[in-house]
């Protein structure tokens, strides 16, 4: 049997979080245009965030993903999906509060205590570092290096793009521990405090995001700070990335659900040559195609998502997902912006911020190239058989 309808649960989540983006956070939208405008931190800032987290726990929403044992609200990944689309039909950043990355609750009882609980509280925040300057998409070429000492662990290297790591109280860094087996058997995820002494410095990007670059010369971490086991740290860097792989499109589809909406909108108001530029054909064309793609990519991230309550391997279905969303969303704003003429072009409308942030949905995460390695290769290796993704 196939159902693609919502169950009556996802349908009022869905018009709850819709309701609360349009209430509470489009009326920010104009304001964070004008503060990024005049060269303000682009986004909310920390106090609005806090004060729409509180908002929306008041409501019981909080922790999305989080077990109810941890109290959160233990929702599966469908509806996850969807709530990422809503949140996403705004161009501000917004995340509900309750939320801790999935590989800290590998860890031990103390380190649940000193790391996983708080950032659930949103009391400490995390960064995920694993990405270096000369390791990016070939993860397995990672040189920071964590020595034994005694009781310790000694961390020498730089990491580099890692989110929040201007912000973060402490870093899941990913350090080799033994050169002979690399990735195999000889990479390991320390819980590092930034106390222990590292350093980050922001790096400008385009869009909103600022990841940071970090540096550990010397930064000494006792034993009781490795997360999981020694030598199984690889093995964690991706199941962190691979466990939210489909959030990324269906965020990005909100977005583009959106400027849909506001493209329609316009088409049909502005005129040239004494007609409204919907009765073109070259406008219809560009809202049937971005009509088109949207409703393909609602399917993939879905089913990718799907996948994953499931309890299957949904690597396929979420590189699927992630590389038809990244490159759709990009050709979509681009319409979008070429309905809006010279408007589109402008930071009066967000259409600009849209093209600009969606840009990193091609590299993050994992690159377009990589997505297509691994669809490739699953192929190539018979893991997954030409048109026998639903079995
Ligand atoms: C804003 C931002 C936030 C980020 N946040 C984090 C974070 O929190 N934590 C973290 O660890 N990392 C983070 N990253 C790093 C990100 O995951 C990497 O940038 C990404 O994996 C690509 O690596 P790279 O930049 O080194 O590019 P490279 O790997 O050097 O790739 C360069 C180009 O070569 C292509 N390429 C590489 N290998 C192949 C191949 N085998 N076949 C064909 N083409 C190939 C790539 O697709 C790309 O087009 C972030 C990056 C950005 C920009």
């Amino acid at each position: 049997m196939v159902d693609f309808g919502l169950s009556e649960e996802q349908r009022e989540i869905r018009a709850w979080v819709r309701t609360f983006v349009e209430r509470e956070i489009m009326p920010l939208e104009n304001e964070v245009l004008r503060r990024e405008r005049e060269g303000a931190a682009p986004g909310l800032n920390a106090e609005e965030v806090r004060g729409l987290r509180e908002l929306a726990r008041k409501s019981d929403f909080w922790g999305v993903q989080t077990p109810v044992e941890y109290g959160g609200m233990g929702l599966d990944a469908v509806t996850a999906a969807i709530i990422e689309t809503e949140l996403g039909r705004t161009f501000v950043t917004f995340k509900f509060g309750g939320e801790a990355d999935n590989i800290l609750f590998h860890a031990n009882e103390e380190q649940k205590q000193r790391y996983l609980l708080p950032t659930i509280a949103g009391e400490r925040r995390s960064c995920f570092a694993i990405t270096e300057p000369g390791a990016g998409s070939d993860a397995k070429a990672i040189r920071t290096r964590a020595a034994k000492d005694g009781s310790q662990w000694v961390i020498n290297g730089e990491k580099t793009f890692i989110t929040g790591g201007c912000e973060a109280d402490f870093a899941m860094v990913f350090a080799v521990t033994d050169p002979e087996l690399g990735a195999d058997g000889g990479v390991t995820c320390f819980l590092v405090d930034r106390e222990a002494g590292w350093t980050s410095e922001p790096i400008d990007t385009m869009g909103e995001r600022r990841p940071a670059s970090l540096v550990f010369d010397d930064v000494r971490v006792p034993e009781a700070n490795v997360l999981g086991e020694v030598g199984k740290g690889f093995q964690l860097a991706m199941q962190w990335i691979g466990k939210g792989r489909y959030l990324l499109p269906a965020r990005a589809l909100g977005g583009c659900e959106r400027m849909l909406e506001m493209s329609i909108d316009y088409a049909k108001t502005r005129q040239t040559f004494g007609a409204p530029i919907a009765e073109r054909q070259a406008i219809q064309w560009m809202i049937a195609d971005s009509q088109t793609e949207i409703e393909a990519l609602r399917l993939l991230v879905l089913n990718a998502a799907w996948q994953v309550d499931q309890g299957r391997d949904s690597r396929h279905a979420q590189s699927i997902a992630k590389l038809f969303g990244g490159v759709k969303a990009n050709e979509i704003v681009d319409r979008m912006m070429q309905i809006h003429g010279g408007m589109g072009y402008t930071r009066e409308l967000p259409i600009e911020r849209w093209y600009r942030d969606l840009r990193l949905l091609r590299i993050f995460e994992g690159t377009d190239e990589i997505q297509r390695r691994t669809i490739a290769r699953d192929l190539l290796k018979g893991r997954v058989k030409v048109g026998e993704t639903l079995r």
